[in-house]
C-alpha cells in the first residue's frame, strides 16, 4: 500500500496566487499517485490564516471541483508558524507523510519527487533546502543570510538555508505534537524530534503574484523567537560581558586611587559621562534580553491554544 501524502499550504491573503498554484499541486499528487509512490487518497490542505480577501472562497470553491482539495480555516490571523502547525496536527492522524509548502510556487514542487523517495527509503523528516538565492532581491537574500548566521551564533541550530518545506511523516508528527510550546519556531523544533532525517536540495524561484508577508520586521520577529525559544546563549552573554566590564571597572578603579593619591586628581567630567552612559546603556540591553525571556515564560505559563480552526471544507464526524 503506497503511503496518504498531505501536503500542507498554509495562505494568507493569497487570492491573486491561489487560482495558479493550486492545480500545479494536483498535478503533482496525480502524477506522484499515477507512479505508485503515494496513495489516490492523498490530499492538499490549505490553511486558511485568516485572510482579509477571497482565500477562503477560493478554497471553498476548489474543494468542490475536486476531491483532493480540503481545506481548513483558522479563526483569525496567527502566522505562518501557527498555520503550518494547524495544518500539520490536522493531517497527522490522517496520512502517512506530509509535505509543508509555502502557496507562492517559490518553492519548486518537482522536490517532493525526491523527498518521497527519500521517505521511501526510511527518512522520517526530508529538508527541502535551496541551493542559491539569485531570484531573491539583493535585500531579501542579505537579511536572509545574516538571518541564519546570527541564528547559529545565538546557539540555535537551524538547517542552513531551509525554510518550512520539508516532508515529515506521521510518526514524527506525533511527537512533535508533543512539543507543547505556544512560541513556534518549526525549523529549530522539528530537528529536536530527531529520527533519520535528510536533506534535497532545489532552485528557489520568485513569487508567482502577490507579495511577500515577511517584511523586514517580522523576520526580525522570528529570528527572536527562533533564538529565544531555542537557546538561552544570550543569558549566558550577558553574564559574560557583565564579567568583562566588571573587570575593566575594577582597572579603572585603581587607576583613580592611584592618580589621586598621586595628587593629579582633575576634574574629569568627560571621562565620568561616558562611562555612566556606556554601563547604562549595557545594562538596559541585559535588561531587554532578560525581559525578553520573561515576556517568553509570561506567554508559555498561559498556555493559550496554538490554533483555533473556524471552518473546514468537509464535515467533521462527531
Ligand atoms: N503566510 C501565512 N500567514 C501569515 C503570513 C504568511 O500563512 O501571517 C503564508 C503565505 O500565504 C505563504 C507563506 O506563509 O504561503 C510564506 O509567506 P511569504 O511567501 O509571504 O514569505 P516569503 O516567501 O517572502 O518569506
Ligand atoms: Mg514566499
Amino acid at each position: 500500500m503506497p503511503p496518504i501524502l498531505y501536503i500542507v499550504i498554509p495562505c494568507y491573503n493569497e487570492q491573486e496566487v491561489l487560482p495558479v498554484t493550486a492545480p500545479m499541486f494536483l498535478e503533482k499528487i496525480n502524477s506522484l499517485s499515477e507512479k505508485g509512490k503515494i496513495s489516490s487518497e492523498s490530499r492538499i490542505l490549505f490553511v486558511n490564516d485568516g485572510s482579509k480577501d477571497k482565500t477562503w472562497e477560493i478554497i471553498s470553491e476548489l474543494s468542490k471541483q475536486d476531491c483532493h482539495y480540503i481545506g481548513i480555516s483558522q479563526s483569525r490571523n496567527r502566522g505562518h508558524q501557527n498555520a503550518v502547525l494547524a495544518g500539520l496536527m490536522e493531517a497527522k492522524d490522517r496520512c502517512d507523510i506530509t509535505i509543508s509548502i509555502d502557496c507562492d510556487g517559490q518553492d519548486d514542487i518537482n522536490a517532493m519527487d525526491q523527498m518521497v523517495d527519500e521517505y521511501l527509503g526510511g527518512c522520517e523528516i526530508v529538508y527541502g533546502v535551496r541551493s542559491s538565492r539569485e531570484t531573491d532581491t539583493f535585500f531579501k537574500r542579505f537579511t536572509a543570510q545574516s538571518f541564519y548566521k546570527f541564528l547559529s551564533a545565538m546557539g540555535a541550530e537551524v538547517i542552513y538555508n531551509h525554510a518550512d518545506y520539508r516532508l515529515i511523516s506521521a510518526r514524527a508528527l506525533k511527537e512533535l505534537a508533543n512539543f507543547k510550546e505556544v512560541n513556534l519556531f518549526l525549523r529549530g523544533m522539528v530537528p529536536l524530534v530527531g529520527f533519520k532525517s535528510t536533506s534535497v536540495s532545489y532552485a528557489r524561484a520568485e513569487r508567482i503574484a502577490g507579495e511577500s508577508h515577511y517584511p523586514f520586521k517580522k523576520m526580525v520577529g522570528l529570528a527572536m523567537d527562533g533564538i529565544t525559544s531555542l537557546s538561552v546563549k544570550p543569558l549566558r552573554l550577558i553574564t559574560s560581558f557583565g564579567v568583562i566590564v566588571a573587570l575593566l571597572s575594577f582597572i579603572g578603579v585603581i587607576w583613580a586611587i592611584v592618580t589621586a593619591l598621586r595628587g593629579n586628581a582633575v576634574a574629569g567630567w568627560a571621562s565620568m559621562t561616558c562611562i555612566v552612559c556606556f554601563v547604562s546603556g549595557v545594562q538596559l540591553i541585559c535588561l531587554g534580553i532578560i525581559g525578553e525571556y520573561i515576556g517568553k515564560i509570561y506567554m508559555e505559563t498561559k498556555a493559550r491554544p496554538r490554533y483555533i480552526i473556524s471552518e473546514r471544507t468537509w464535515e467533521e464526524e462527531k
